[in-house]
């Protein structure tokens, strides 16, 4: 039976890679009463909404919010710019990259998977240059799109995806390059317009702050163009009534009006503070975390330093340990969450999510958790994470921190 009377005292850490804490600023804003999403207020906000969105994705064009998950993003990135058997380029970086393709499939697409061997892609970002060799090959262009994942949730891996945008342009060919950031937006440094992204699809409930239940695709000139052709089935999902409505600030439906007002509050808190520094805070935050890491004797997942994530590290247990039994032990003892191995990792390692309304002792008792935890398990720790990162954090004040001389 579900237990609904857990109500161990103080709060519960949530330190999965999305949903992140929500900051108690978004959540009293989402407490004022629902309006009338077709009268005059809504359409005010609705306007300023969209504009102040496009800054966080870096770019001058529309921005189309869903009320859905990341994955009806996913899914209105494709069916918004492909058509029934259109053959899509997709790099296996972790499970969301495999799930994306999973979908495409469904939707009738003939995905092709491409990656390192083994495990090894999930260890590593994605490989550019095995992505111009393909479309090198492909001189007839029946490849449509690209599709790549930013910050691979699964993995604590990032891909560089500017270097996507180079390879395409070296093979000279039009594919469309479809990423997908939905954890890493707002906590990784991202640029839609910068990078020559196509279609751009994001979600709320992770670096965002906001709980789960919106999602996003920010869209290019040629994205928009192409969707014009596009012939697979969609109708909820379909961005020229959006665009149209949303040209006074409003949607085609209901959209989810409080949520709405979470991300306006979202989206000042994150500009009040200035996106560089956003970006330098959460990597910080995991350049501790992975001193922890260090200092445990234990290996990251990511197995390329340029490619760590600030979202979330990725911690390998040694071979013999199941990482859900020791993910068990934290949640029941310490009231911490983590998050678990997914697909081919499963059981072999856990994640910490280092984003949203943390802070350094946020994190040090995350580590705490953890580290308490493990010795717990029995499993063999060759040192203390938490004076690791507890040091790394003294040592590495963040500019804009309290001087307590001053
Ligand atoms: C969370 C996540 C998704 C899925 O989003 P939902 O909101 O769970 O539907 C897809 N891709 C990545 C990289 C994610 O982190």
């Amino acid at each position: 039976m579900l237990k609904l009377d857990f109500h161990p005292s103080g709060r519960h850490f949530l330190q999965i890679p999305g949903p992140s804490p929500v900051p108690d600023r978004i959540l009293r804003a989402m407490s004022l009463p629902t309006i009338d999403h077709r009268g005059p207020e809504f359409g005010a906000l609705g306007r300023e909404l969209l504009t102040k969105v496009q800054k966080v994705f870096k770019t001058e064009h529309p921005v189309i919010i869903y009320p859905a998950s990341g994955t009806g993003a996913w899914e209105a990135a494709l069916a918004n710019t492909l058509s029934p058997g259109d053959c899509v380029l997709m790099f296996e970086t972790g499970h969301f990259a495999t799930l994306w393709q999973k979908m495409a499939r469904r939707l009738g697409l003939e995905p092709e998977f491409i990656g390192l061997p083994g495990y090894e892609g999930w260890r590593h970002g994605v490989q550019a240059e095995m992505i111009e060799a393909r479309l090198k090959e492909d001189g007839d262009h029946a490849i449509k799109a690209v599709c790549v994942v930013h910050n691979e949730t699964s993995t604590g891996v990032t891909s560089d995806i500017a270097s996507v945008r180079r390879a395409i342009d070296a093979a000279g060919h039009p594919a469309l390059l479809i990423v997908d950031t939905i954890s890493g937006l707002a906590s990784a440094d991202y640029r839609h317009d910068e990078w020559g992204v196509d279609v751009t699809v994001s979600g709320s409930q992770k670096g965002l702050m906001l709980p789960p239940g919106i999602s996003f695709n920010a869209l290019s000139p040629k994205a928009i163009k192409v969707s014009r052709e596009a012939k697979l089935p969609k109708s909820f999902w379909a961005w020229d009534e959006i665009l149209e409505a949303n040209q006074n600030g409003y949607w085609p439906y209901t959209p989810s009006t409080n949520l709405l007002y979470g991300l306006n509050e979202a989206l000042d808190m994150l500009l009040e503070e200035g996106l560089e520094h956003v970006f330098a805070r959460h990597q910080r935050w995991a350049a501790g975390v992975r001193c922890a890491v260090d200092a445990w004797g234990l290996e990251i997942q990511c197995q390329t330093p340029e490619l760590y994530s600030p979202v979330l590290t990725g911690v390998v247990l040694p071979e013999g340990v199941d990482a859900d039994v020791v993910r068990k032990i934290i949640y029941e003892r310490f009231d911490l969450s983590l998050g678990m191995g997914l697909g081919k990792a499963k059981g072999k390692m856990f994640r910490i999510g280092h984003l949203g309304d943390c802070n350094d002792l946020t994190l040090i008792a995350t580590l705490g958790g953890c580290e308490a935890g493990m010795k717990l398990a029995g499993v063999p720790l060759a040192g203390s994470g938490v004076t690791a990162a507890l040091e790394y954090f003294a040592e590495h004040p963040l500019d804009g921190t309290r001087d307590p001389k001053a």
